[in-house]
C-alpha cells in the first residue's frame, strides 16, 4: 500500500484520489479552500457541463492545445465512460442540445456531493483549508508536500492545482509556481474562452443585445496577406467593454497568445443572404416604406436596439426619405450589415476566463501515465497542463479523463 498525496480538490484530484483509493492506496486529498470543488461549483452557469457525449476522435478536434497528449487518457476514459463512472456514484444523467452532459437535477452541487460521498466511501482523508507551499523531494524521487499545517509525506503526489482563472475559486497559478520549483517548464499563461474588449465605443450601447445566428470571423492583415484565426456561426452578445457570448468566447481561444495587434472582427449579421439577395430584401422595404425616414426604416430586418448604431456607422442621414437613398448608399448599407468591422483592444483578464491556455509543458509529463518526466513518483493532472479545449463539457472531459489516469497509474 503506498502513501497518495493529492493536491487539489477541483474534479481532477477528486477522480484521481478515488481511483487511487480504489486501488488499494492510503490517500490523502488536500484542498485549499474550505469546501471541495469550488470552480466546479460554478460551472455550466451552477448546471455544470460535465462532458460532450461523443466519441474520442471528437474529444481530440475541440481540444485546441496538445490534443495528442490526450490519446491515452481519453481512450482510458473517454465520455461514456465518465458517464458510466457518475451513474455509478448514483447520480442521474442527462444529455441535451450539442451533446452537452448535465447532471439529471440540473445541479452541479449534486455532482460534487456524490463525488465526496465516493471519497469518504473509499477511504481519501480529505484535508480542507490546507495550502500546499511546495513539493519535499529527494535524489529526483517525490517524498510528499509541504503545507501551512506542516509536511505531509507520501510515495506519489498528484498535483491537480488547477489553472489562473476565477482564482477566486483557489486555482490562482500557484500550482505553476509549485512545479517550476521542481523543474518543470510553464508555457506562458493567458486567458481563455474570455470575452474581447473592443477599440470601438458603439458595442456599449447595445449592452445586453444578444444576437442569434450571426457569422464572425477574426482576421489580421498582413502586408497584404490576410490570416483568418476564426470563423464561425452561432450566438454573441454585446457588452459594456466589447463582445462575448458562446461564439466570441470560443473565437477568443483561436486568438494568438503573443500579441493580438491589429486584429479586426467582422460579424457578418445576415450570413444566410448573399450580398445580392439581402440587397434585394432592403430594396423591397424601402419600397414598402417609401415615404418613411431612413431611421424608421428597418425595423423588419434589424433588432430595434440596433437600428440607431446601424443608421450611424452607415453615414446615411437618419431622416432621409428612404425613396431618395441611392444605389451607392443601399450598397453600402448592405457592406456594412455583411461586415460589421470591429477591432480587438483587448481580451478580459483571467477572473472572467473560463479556462487558462498555457500551463505545464506536456512534454515533460508522460502521456500514459500522466508522470512527471524530471521527478519520479510526481503527476499532473487537469488544467495544471498545457491543454484547453472549446465549450460543451469537453474541458471537464480532460480533468476528469486525466485524473482517472493518474489516478490508476499509481
Ligand atoms: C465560470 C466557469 C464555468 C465553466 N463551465 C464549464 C463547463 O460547463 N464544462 C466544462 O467542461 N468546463 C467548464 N469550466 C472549466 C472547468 O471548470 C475547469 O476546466 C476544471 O474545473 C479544471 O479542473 P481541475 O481539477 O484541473 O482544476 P480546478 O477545478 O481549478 O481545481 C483545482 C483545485 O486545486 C486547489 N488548489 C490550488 N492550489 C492549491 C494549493 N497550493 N494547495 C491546495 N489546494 C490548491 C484549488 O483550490 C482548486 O479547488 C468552467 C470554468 C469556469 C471558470
Amino acid at each position: 500500500m503506498k502513501q497518495v498525496i493529492v493536491v487539489g480538490g477541483g474534479p481532477s484530484g477528486m477522480i484521481a484520489a478515488i481511483m487511487a483509493a480504489r486501488s488499494n492506496n492510503k490517500v490523502i486529498l488536500i484542498e485549499r479552500n474550505e469546501k471541495l470543488g469550488k470552480k466546479l461549483f460554478i460551472t455550466g452557469k451552477g448546471r455544470c457541463n460535465i462532458t460532450n457525449q461523443t466519441d474520442v476522435e471528437t474529444l481530440m478536434a475541440n481540444t485546441l492545445t496538445n490534443r495528442k497528449f490526450l490519446y491515452s487518457a481519453f481512450y482510458t476514459l473517454d465520455s461514456d465512460g465518465l458517464m458510466e463512472f457518475i451513474k455509478e456514484l448514483g447520480l442521474p444523467l442527462k444529455v441535451e442540445r450539442g451533446n452537452r452532459v448535465f447532471p439529471a437535477s440540473d445541479k452541479s452541487s449534486d455532482l460534487i456531493k456524490h463525488f465526496s460521498r465516493e471519497l469518504e466511501n473509499q477511504g481519501v482523508e480529505v484535508m480542507l483549508n490546507t495550502n500546499v507551499t511546495e513539493l519535499i523531494i529527494k535524489d529526483n524521487q517525490v517524498k510528499g508536500a509541504l503545507t501551512d499545517k506542516g509536511e505531509i509525506f507520501g510515495d506519489k503526489v498528484i498535483l491537480a492545482a488547477g489553472g489562473m482563472s476565477y482564482s477566486m475559486t483557489g486555482s490562482n497559478g500557484d500550482g505553476y509556481k509549485i512545479a517550476s520549483k521542481v523543474g518543470h517548464t510553464i508555457i506562458s499563461p493567458a486567458p481563455g474562452l474570455v470575452p474581447i474588449e473592443t477599440k470601438e465605443e458603439w458595442p456599449k450601447s447595445l449592452q445586453g443585445l444578444s444576437l442569434k445566428n450571426v457569422s464572425l470571423t477574426i482576421y489580421k492583415k498582413d502586408k497584404n496577406k490576410l490570416i483568418t484565426f476564426f470563423e464561425d456561426f452561432g450566438e454573441m452578445l454585446f457588452t459594456h467593454f466589447g463582445i462575448s457570448g458562446p461564439l466570441v468566447l470560443s473565437a477568443s481561444s483561436y486568438l494568438p497568445k503573443d500579441t493580438i495587434r491589429g486584429i479586426k472582427i467582422k460579424i457578418d449579421l445576415k450570413p444566410t443572404l448573399s450580398f445580392e439577395q439581402l440587397d434585394n430584401r432592403i430594396l423591397r422595404d424601402f419600397e414598402k416604406n417609401n415615404k418613411k425616414q431612413y431611421k424608421n426604416s428597418l425595423s423588419e430586418l434589424l433588432p430595434q436596439k440596433l437600428i440607431p448604431v446601424i443608421v450611424e456607422l452607415s453615414e446615411i442621414d437618419e431622416n432621409r426619405r428612404v425613396d431618395q437613398i441611392t444605389r451607392e448608399e443601399r450598397h453600402m448599407l448592405v457592406k456594412l450589415l455583411k461586415g460589421l468591422e470591429l477591432s480587438i483592444k483587448n481580451i478580459r483578464s483571467f477572473n472572467e476566463a473560463i479556462i487558462t491556455r498555457g500551463g505545464l509543458d506536456i512534454k515533460e509529463v508522460n502521456p500514459n501515465t500522466m508522470e512527471s518526466k524530471i521527478v519520479k513518483g510526481l503527476y499532473f493532472t487537469g488544467e495544471i497542463l498545457d491543454l484547453d479545449a472549446l465549450t460543451g463539457g469537453f474541458n471537464l472531459q480532460i480533468a476528469f479523463s486525466t485524473g482517472y489516469l493518474a489516478g490508476i497509474s499509481i
